[in-house]
């Protein structure tokens, strides 16, 4: 990894007045999905700097960043060529558009890059400056290509409860997550949801009866039993996360994504995989599709397409729809940002470093299957009643009692009592419910995974002496 620059160096030098800065924090700071009364009680943790896997608070404290910050640093801390990239492009032209006839050198050469690493049916982009934007993108595309064909009443795009497609208005409602569309009257019209492929929380539970193959297909199954409800003459698409991220890394039996495809080829519905979390080589191959076994019309990507170090998402549209939307004169949709030029310029350069670096044979190859057996391995533990990989993603869950299985009552949040030892022993774990879950930076070492591992351990040994000096074991 290239060395620290002077800067750099400097930086970690300087001192950070942490309370004023909470205080002007909780002041001034509306964060997202914060509870801010409560966070201005205890004050935020400032993040000041990072290098590899690892990230430093104001207080010193160094943490090992196992969630990539939000699934997004996957080359990262601390890049060089990253900063370099975007300060070369920054002073030769920070900023033009391509709105009205005009394009930039970067944006161009990154679309060609996205068409050599995407699966064969992608030639064209379309950019955003998020996940959340791209897939308003894919709400206005899909809609806009069915229109085109003389379909414009089939408008219903189908996705999943749990699922996770951003925060705006149209991502918040393709997402299944209730406690958002409580807020702000969601979903949209014409968005409708069915249930997710979780063996652990509902095959086992549900259909007991069922092989976790055969619950894949059952899973799927709904996916057709809501077309026919809805008339397939009506429905646009689906969407889905290859393996789901925010809803607690919900790896699918896999028989389910062969089975979705299926049935979407069957009633003429398009399949749109949304990869911000999965592409870019976070499963091991360069997408989520891939590793699950499906062929999308459309993909939605932002996250690691630059590592985070900038904003910047997107639509992968396969040349089926992209022939018949460009066919059709205007398609009356864009952003400001759309194709930034200096956006444009580190994603090139961080697809260059995933290329040079091998990450993705990297994490199918070896470290990939390093941290199943690793990380499955913690399923010995008292409280773990579940723990499985997905390439660079993994997630598994606190228990009460593992035979027979009992959860804690969701009201303890065990999962944040769990989070809250990970933070103290400098490690991030995120938890969704009592799922804990990570999805470290793709150039995590097997030295470093042993580190990770070590620190879960010792992080689900403290929650074990916590929740039961707290009487929550029974
Ligand atoms: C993060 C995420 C989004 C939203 O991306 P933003 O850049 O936060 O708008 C959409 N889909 C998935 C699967 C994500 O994980």
């Amino acid at each position: 990894m290239a060395a620290i620059s002077k800067p750099i160096a400097a930086a970690q030098q300087r001192r950070f007045d942490t309370q004023q800065l909470q205080a002007l924090d909780s002041a001034h700071y509306m964060h997202p999905f914060t509870d801010s009364a409560a966070l201005a009680k205890k004050g935020a943790r400032i993040i000041v700097r990072g290098e590899g896997v690892y990230i430093w608070d104001s207080e010193g404290n160094k943490i090992f960043d196992a969630m990539s910050g939000l699934w997004c640093v996957n080359v990262g801390y601390g890049r060089k060529s990253l900063a370099d990239a975007a300060y070369r492009q920054m002073l030769e032209l920070p900023y033009y558009n391509s709105f009205f006839q005009t394009t930039t050198e970067p944006s161009v050469r990154l679309a060609k890059l996205l068409s050599e690493v995407t699966p064969p049916q992608f030639n064209r982009v379309f950019f955003s400056g998020s996940g959340s934007e791209g897939n308003d993108t894919v709400v206005r595309l899909v809609r806009h290509y069915w229109s085109c064909l003389g379909h414009p009443q089939k408008k219903v795009i189908i996705s999943r409860w749990n699922g996770y497609h951003g925060s705006t208005m149209a991502g918040a409602s393709l997402g299944g997550m209730e406690g958002m569309h409580q807020q702000g009257g969601l979903p949209i019209p014409d968005i409708t949801h069915i249930q997710q492929p979780y063996w652990f929380e509902i095959g086992r539970t549900q259909y007991p009866h069922l092989s976790k193959d055969a619950f894949g297909i059952e899973a799927a199954s709904w996916l057709e039993k809501k077309i026919l409800e809805v008339g397939a003459e009506n429905v646009a698409a689906f969407i889905g996360e290859p393996v789901q991220g925010a809803g607690g890394v919900i790896i699918p039996p896999k028989t389910y994504w062969p089975e979705i495809q299926r049935i979407c080829d069957k009633y003429g519905i398009l399949l749109v995989t949304d990869e911000v979390i999965c592409g870019f080589g976070r499963t091991g191959q360069w997408w989520g599709c891939e590793t699950v076994g499906c062929k999308p019309d459309l993909m939605t990507f932002a996250k690691g397409v630059t590592s985070g170090y900038i904003p910047l998402g997107g639509v992968m549209v396969s040349d089926k729809v992209a022939d018949v939307v460009i066919r059709h004169g205007d398609f009356n949709h864009g952003y400001t940002y759309s194709g930034h030029p200096v956006a444009a310029a580190v994603a090139i350069e961080n697809i260059n470093i995933v290329r040079n670096e091998n990450l993705v044979d990297k994490v199918r190859l070896e470290t990939g299957p390093y941290l199943k057996q690793k990380f499955e391995a913690l399923i010995d533990h008292p409280l773990v009643g579940e723990a499985e990989t997905c390439g660079f993603m993994a997630g598994l869950v606190l228990v009460k009692s593992k035979a027979p299985i009992a959860m804690f009552d969701s009201a303890l949040e065990a999962g944040m009592v769990c989070r809250g030892h990970c933070f103290a022993s400098g490690l991030i774990m995120r938890a969704v419910g009592d799922r804990m879950i990570i999805a470290p930076p793709l150039v995590t070492t097997q030295s470093q995974i042993d580190e990770m591992i070590a620190l879960i351990r010792k992080c689900l040994d403290l929650t074990y002496a916590d929740v039961k000096s707290r009487g929550w074991l029974g």
